[in-house]
């Protein structure tokens, strides 16, 4: 007969949100029993997920600090072709080996690996291999499942770390170096100094297609480190992405309000729409699912959903501008003059916490974009 595995709470994925709501229940709730559950081998997959300082309030850090890999102190930069700037805002990096390390010594045998959720009900979730769990409550934290309701432009890339013969010579993050040939879109270089001999480079696109051609982009990895005088020892790690960038789209139909089971993570949209970031958003809600009861928690979690989604429409009101009225090689001027603005609220814009100076900051002055397409986009339906 198949086993029966009993726990107050299961989380379904062991990716980021998954992970750090796991983490949070296991410090601020140790009566609840909990399960989290990952169908592959590690928790976190393959990632680096980077953040700014300004992202995490300081009262969250405790649950993040412990993830670290790579910090930056002394701020980053942005590189335009006729303009460079530094920023003072502490940058850091997570590897996911650390998440998978730091959560299975924090959460032991409460994490259940190589564990496919096949069928999932509010209390009830089936494992490929037959195993049931029976919950008070279940969070799908499984990443971003069906997207088809959502209007998306789309954030990809790939990253390669080098390792270097001699010094790169960088000692900050540069998260856009955009006097790179604009191919695809929106083309920039984002660079992390691991240390002096090794550097994260990732070759960055905004652009209307999701298809990866991962070959060309490593290719310019190459190129770009040998136009810098870069001798590539060995390539030490790889990574590549798609992110959505949400532009639009029906929320009721992403989320149905007939599913009830509860939902975290990119599963919830709980992402900056401009970004297709999800990690501050992943903080805050582990904290406050660890501060609600486990009773009903599918709708408590689709009413904060639905609220943070509502709160992101200026960002796809942006990202329309972006997709839909810009030309795709001359999208790099609007982030050309967004980086011109003030520090401060270059941060509310990365964290989600724009006020609405900032908003209309950001829009007013002379547009990026042709003024008769950013009003056709503007006027098109589904915000
Ligand atoms: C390469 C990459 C780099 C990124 N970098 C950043 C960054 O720097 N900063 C940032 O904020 N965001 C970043 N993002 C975007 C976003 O934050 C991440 O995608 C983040 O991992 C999303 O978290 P999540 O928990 O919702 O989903 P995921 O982390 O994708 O976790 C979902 C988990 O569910 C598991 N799963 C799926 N189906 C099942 C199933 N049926 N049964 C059991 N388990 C299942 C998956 O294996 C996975 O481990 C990055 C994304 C990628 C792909």
């Amino acid at each position: 007969m198949a086993q029966t595995l009993n726990c107050d709470l299961a989380i379904l994925g062991g990716g980021l949100s998954g992970s750090l709501i796991a983490l949070a229940f296991a410090r601020l709730r140790p009566e609840i029993s909990l399960l989290l559950v990952e169908q592959g081998p590690v928790l976190g997959g393959n990632h680096l997920w980077s953040f700014f300082d300004s992202d995490i309030t300081p009262a969250s850090r405790w649950l993040i600090d412990p993830l670290i890999t790579h910090r930056w102190p002394q701020g980053h930069e942005v590189r335009f072709p006729t303009y460079r700037r530094t920023l003072a805002t502490a940058y850091n990096s997570i590897a996911s080996a650390q998440l998978d390390t730091h959560a299975r010594q924090a959460l032991g045998n409460r994490v259940i690996l190589d564990a496919e959720a096949v069928q999932v009900m509010p209390d009830r979730v089936t494992l490929a291999d037959g195993r049931e769990i029976a919950a008070r409550a279940v969070i799908d934290a499984r990443g971003g499942g069906d997207l088809s309701a959502l209007d998306c432009g789309w954030q990809k890339f790939v990253g390669q770390a080098l390792r270097l013969t001699s010094p790169h010579g960088l000692d900050r993050p540069v998260i856009m170096d955009a006097t790179v040939d604009q191919i695809d879109g929106y083309r920039f270089v984002y660079l992390l100094p691991f240390d002096d001999h090794t550097i994260f480079v990732e070759d960055t696109y905004y652009s209307n297609d999701p298809a990866l051609d991962v070959p060309a982009l490593t290719d310019r990895i190459a190129a770009y480190a040998s136009a810098r005088g870069w001798n590539v020892q060995q390539i030490t790690h790889q990574e590549s992405g798609v992110l959505p960038v949400v532009h639009g789209g029906d929320f009721d139909r992403f989320w149905p309000k007939t599913d009830s089971v509860a939902r975290a993570g990119v599963r919830a949209a709980l992402f900056q729409p401009m970004t297709g970031y999800s990690l501050p958003d992943a903080v805050e809600a582990a904290l406050w699912l660890a501060d609600q009861p486990l009773d009903n928690l599918g709708h408590a979690t689709r009413a904060r959903a639905a609220a943070h989604w509502r709160s992101g429409s200026y960002y796809r009101l942006l990202g329309k501008m972006l997709f839909r009225a810009a030309r795709p090689d001359q999208r790099w001027r609007i982030f050309d003059r967004f980086y011109r603005l003030s520090p401060n609220l270059i941060a509310r814009f990365y964290s989600g916490r724009s006020t609405w100076a900032d908003r209309i900051r950001i829009l007013c002055g002379r547009p990026p974009v042709p003024i008769r397409s950013a009003m056709r986009a503007l006027l098109s339906p589904s915000v």
